[in-house]
């Protein structure tokens, strides 16, 4: 879904009802919940959240409403190799870079604003002007550092 300037939630209502959706107060709350988010969020996140704003919203609609969220292209899924996803607003910056798990070939994403920033700086310095960057980091990921507790990344 193109960025037009509207806020996220206000994109997600029309989304919503692009689909014949209701936009229903639980649905709302979990957007809401996402969208307000500085970082990224789990369900477990999400639930919490929108437990205290006193909306009752059981787990199966918050990860429906998640799927929504990313069909809609207004929120990213990521996976951070813990097991669960998390979620994002896609314009606080896409996925920035990638671990590369060398043992599995499993990669995952991850964005960083600190990053990005510093990237700007550096070239800067060069009066360089970056359009893309990419950047991957390599090693072994979780699982596998697990079955091979001794097999260190080259
Ligand atoms: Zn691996």
């Amino acid at each position: 879904m193109p960025s037009d300037g509207a806020p996220p939630l206000e994109r997600f209502r029309r989304y919503l009802g692009d689909q014949e959706l209701p936009a229903t107060p639980q649905r709302l709350a979990v957007a809401e919940a996402v969208c307000q988010a500085a970082g990224h969020v789990s369900v477990e996140d999400v639930a919490e959240r929108v437990r205290e704003r006193g909306v009752a919203v059981g787990t199966a609609t918050i990860y429906r409403t998640l799927d929504l969220l990313v069909r809609s292209g207004l929120v990213r899924a990521y996976d951070f190799g813990e097991g669960f996803r998390r979620f994002a607003l896609a314009e606080r910056g896409g996925p920035w870079g990638r671990y590369v798990c060398t043992s599995c070939g499993r990669t995952d994403e991850f964005s960083n604003d600190r990053l990005e920033r510093v990237i700007g700086l550096l070239a800067e310095e060069v009066a360089f002007r970056p359009h893309h960057h990419r950047l991957e980091v390599y090693g072994l990921c979780r699982a596998c550092q697990q079955e091979h507790p001794l097999t260190h990344a080259r």
